[in-house]
């Protein structure tokens, strides 16, 4: 076999259109070093996204959708209530295609994502941390009404588990094409990954087992309890078990509308808790062993993974998704004593040579 360094690549042997056009095709990943030996395990890196997570799909699909349905109009701003990487998607498409674009976020999220959205030229207004997911939501829709906006909705939109099953589950039956493929391991935020990839899944490749997983302390699905909804489908109150829990991106207060049709339909075999600092810590362990760099979600679908994986059958293939990039994370806890001064083995370091110290 040849060496990276040694392949010559071959170019995409094609030009962009735009930069929408690039979302998604991401690359499947073998993990080489974590896993135990009688399975393979393998990541599917949504960080390599134009904008760096796999909300950029929904972020396409909802305005394309809007576009075609007439609901959005030419140079019409477009709301939405997120938790980052949404607002970041949307904030690429929105700047692609000529649509101001106003974001409301609960003040808790990472710094970075508020940043990231202002300087892809979207507008941010924060929401009471005390008022939860549905604060945010329910602002986004007032601004909406207020103001004739299109609401983009990624909670109970047709377009969210469209996208993942016209892309996504294509990609993933694709690529594991004449291999096995034991299990699909996600958690869930609207629930458009795991819908979107089920109804492709349940179909193509009925063998594959589909664990679902979410904050252990936030069991929204395994309370068992149903979700209370308004007319359009949205929430009508917070969900009794939901607490905050540090896995952005995953499990609002309340069950999405889209994530119902998996639970309706049975798309999950499984559904495994994980404490947040499980994602915390196996995040970091992907970075420092694998090289591949995800957020917290990515690193708690990931804990469940190896869960899954120590308990499987021998020769078990097992896909995990990674929904974003850790570097979006730099001022939450996922960066916690990663220090910015130099460690007393770096002073050490630098000591050891005579030249260029540090006074
Ligand atoms: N992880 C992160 C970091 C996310 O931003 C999201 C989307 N909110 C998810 C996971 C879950 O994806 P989905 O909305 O498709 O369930």
């Amino acid at each position: 076999m040849t060496s990276t360094s040694d392949r010559q690549t071959a170019g995409r042997g094609k030009l962009y259109d735009s930069v929408l056009d690039t979302v998604g095709d991401t690359p499947c990943i073998r993990i080489n070093t974590l896993g135990p030996k009688h399975v393979q395990l393998y990541v599917k890196a949504e960080y390599f996204n134009p904008a760096s997570s796999v909300k950029d799909r929904l972020a396409v699909s909802i305005i394309e959708e809007a576009e075609r349905s007439g609901k959005l109009k030419p140079g019409q701003t477009v709301v939405e209530a997120t938790s980052g990487n949404t607002g970041i998607g949307l904030a690429m498409v929105c700047a692609a295609k000529g649509y101001p674009l106003v974001v409301t976020m609960v003040e808790t999220f990472s710094v970075e994502r508020r940043k990231l959205m202002r300087f892809l030229g979207a507008k941010v207004v924060l929401t009471p941390k005390g008022a939860k997911g549905t604060g945010m939501y329910l602002k986004a829709k007032e601004l909406a009404e207020k103001n004739g906006w299109f609401f983009a909705q990624q909670f109970e939109t047709t377009a969210n588990a469209k996208i993942h099953e016209n892309t996504t589950g294509r990609e993933i039956v694709a690529d594991f094409k004449g291999q096995r493929l034991d299990y699909f391991v996600t958690g869930y935020g609207t629930g458009g990954t795991v819908t979107g990839v089920a109804r492709v899944l349940r179909k193509e490749r009925p063998e594959t087992r589909i664990v679902l997983t979410e904050p252990a302390n936030a069991q929204l699905l395994g309370s068992g309890k149903p979700q209370e909804r308004a007319g359009d489908g949205s929430p009508s109150v917070s969900h009794p078990a939901f607490e905050p829990h540090p896995i952005q991106g995953w499990t609002p207060d309340f069950i999405p509308l889209v994530l119902q049709e998996s639970i309706d339909k049975k798309y999950y075999d499984q559904l495994l808790p994980v404490p947040g600092p499980a994602g915390i810590e196996w995040s970091r362990k992907l970075a420092q062993k694998e090289g591949i760099f995800t957020g917290i979600s990515g690193g708690a679908s990931f804990a469940i993974a190896m869960q899954v994986a120590e308990k499987a059958e021998p020769g078990s293939v097992i896909l995990c998704m990674l929904p974003d990039t850790g570097e979006r994370y730099l001022s939450s806890p996922l960066f916690e004593g990663v220090p910015e001064v130099m460690s007393d083995d770096e002073i050490a370091l630098m000591k050891s040579t005579p030249g260029y110290q540090m006074g």
